[in-house]
């Protein structure tokens, strides 16, 4: 196992033991790929939502929030192309008996040679020091010009077979490549099949008269299929976005790597529209705007990329992802796509009703275009508990495991503690407790010797912890301890919430 895998695994079962996940009907062996989140993990949660819903719509004026019902009318599927279309081509191996998604075992190959292209870089970096020109390598080095070549050429080929729906070839390419099952090696693979991943269910309270219908695989048509109904309502001009946070669901063939690959996940999308034929200046805009939100979380500017598709999906003209280093390398955590007039259009013909937007300022009615930004909260969660959990070396005795998730995410704001639990001290702690659970959440804890309970605060990132000792009786002063740093101060009880403002509040963050 590698060093990244154990620790992936450390931070699964960290994620159990405080409360973050657990895995779905645990007592019944578990459902495959759905989790639940515990009390930490919820307010986690509920954090990365509200920066999301902050910066997107608060603070966005032609951005408004919508709410869509999960179940929809099944003709919005026809029309949206996912009765037909979304599908995922599986593929089999013979020995393992295990499924994978065929262009997930192809993108992991082109991976492997991205790696050997890196090593190359690192090598040679070593070897030549400051004076290394990493651009200048990769334009001549003839070892990583045949590597990208190979490269080019296997997404080439991938995007052309998926243009063609051609799974005879696209089986043809894994042979060819001769890529082998991760788990036994072996190359004895059966055809390539297209399965849909969508869930259906019925609707209606009798067998004769019940209908099928689907649990919805994208909250993005809800928005749709809303479009005047909003536009109209809210009075916005184009160009306008509308954003919403629900809960999605897909029947995923290869469910592993935890809440990254999930059954019933939940999208955090916003659907921008646009003139016609200014959609590619709003899709750089908003490939531009939506890593600076992510860079701005502090973990780190190395651990994100831009993916730009090949292959594109039945509905856009252009399409990205942003990826993140996760613990098994890096992955898409958000899509950003171009979605043409597809989807309005779409809609207008199989629902039979005019969907179109008079703009006033050129007198004409026209079908806006689409720039989407769909982002995954589950996957955005793992990005930061993985990227935040630390194991630190305190002295040559002590070590600690610290999460260090950005301050205005973390589940509890501050915990407060009195240093022994008698004395007055726990009533005058519940004073303090009480003046400030209105603004933040607190967690209490007078239970066992104080490094103990630091400890705690610090595997759960709790950023503050506040110690009430015998002093604070007569001086009302406090000790702030720092997670990050373990630095303490004293500090007056009347300065508490300023100082706790400053530094952990979302808009002192987000100005
Ligand atoms: P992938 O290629 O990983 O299957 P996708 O391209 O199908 O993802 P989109 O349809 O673009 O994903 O969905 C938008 C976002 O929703 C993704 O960027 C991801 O963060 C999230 N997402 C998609 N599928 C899942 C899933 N099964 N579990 C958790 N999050 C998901």
């Amino acid at each position: 196992m590698t060093s990244n895998q154990e620790t992936f695994k450390k931070i699964i079962s960290h994620a159990k033991e405080y409360g973050f996940i657990f895995q779905s009907s645990e007592i019944y062996d578990g459902l495959s790929a759905v989790y639940d989140y515990g009390p930490n993990g919820v307010e986690l949660k509920n954090n990365i939502k509200s920066y999301w819903w902050t910066s997107m719509v608060q603070m966005n004026e032609n951005i408004v929030g919508f709410d869509a019902s999960v179940l929809m009318h099944p003709k919005i599927w026809k029309a949206s192309g996912h009765v037909d279309a979304f599908n995922d081509p599986l593929i089999d191996n013979k020995d393992s008996k295990s499924r994978y998604r065929a262009d997930v075992l192809i993108e992991d190959y082109v991976r492997k040679i991205e790696l050997k292209i890196n090593k190359e870089i690192i090598k040679s970096k070593k070897r030549f020091g400051d004076s290394f020109d990493e651009k200048q390598f990769r334009k001549t080095n003839s070892r990583v010009l045949d590597y990208e070549r190979k490269i080019k050429e296997i997404n080439t080929e991938m995007k052309k077979c998926f243009d063609d729906d051609d799974l005879v070839s696209l089986k043809k390419l894994i042979d060819d490549l001769g890529i082998v099952d991760p788990v036994s090696g072996s190359k004895n693979w059966t055809e390539i099949k297209q399965f849909n991943l969508m869930f259906s269910t019925s609707i209606g309270a009798s067998i004769d008269s019940s209908s099928e219908i689907f649990l919805r695989p994208e909250t993005a048509q809800g928005i749709f299929v809303n479009f005047l109904n909003v536009q109209k309502s809210s009075r916005k001009k184009i160009p306008f976005g509308i954003a919403q946070i629900g809960k999605a669901f897909r029947n995923e063939i290869v469910a592993r790597q935890f809440v990254f690959r999930m059954r019933e996940f939940e999208q955090m999308e916003m659907q921008f529209f646009v003139k016609p034929g200014t959609q590619s200046q709003w899709y750089n805009q908003w490939k531009d705007t939506r890593m600076k939100w992510h860079q701005a979380l502090g973990l780190g500017e190395e651990n994100y990329r831009f993916h730009d598709h090949d292959k594109l999906a039945h509905y856009a003209d252009a399409a990205c992802d942003i990826e993140f280093n996760f613990p098994f390398g890096f992955k898409e955590l958000e899509g950003i796509h171009s979605r043409t007039d597809f989807d309005l259009s779409q809609h207008e013909k199989y629902s039979g009703k005019k969907i179109k937007y008079f703009d006033p300022e050129i007198n004409e009615s026209y079908t806006p275009y689409v720039v989407e930004t769909s982002i995954g909260l589950d996957r955005m969660f793992l990005a930061i508990l993985s990227s935040s959990y630390t194991e630190e070396r305190i002295d040559e005795q002590n070590s600690r495991l610290v999460l260090k998730i950005p301050d205005f995410l973390a589940p509890y704001k501050l915990a407060i503690l009195p240093l022994v639990k008698k004395d007055g001290l726990p009533d005058y702690a519940n004073r303090i407790f009480n003046d400030l659970k209105i603004h933040y959440n607190i967690s209490y804890d007078e239970k066992d010797a104080i490094g103990r309970r630091y400890r705690r605060q610090d595997a759960i990132g709790t950023p503050l912890c506040i110690t009430v000792d015998h002093d604070s009786l007569k001086d009302d002063k406090v000790t702030v301890r720092f997670r990050d740093s373990m630095q303490q101060i004293r500090i007056d009880i009347s300065q508490l919430k300023k100082e706790i403002d400053d530094r952990l509040s979302l808009s002192n963050w987000l100005d």
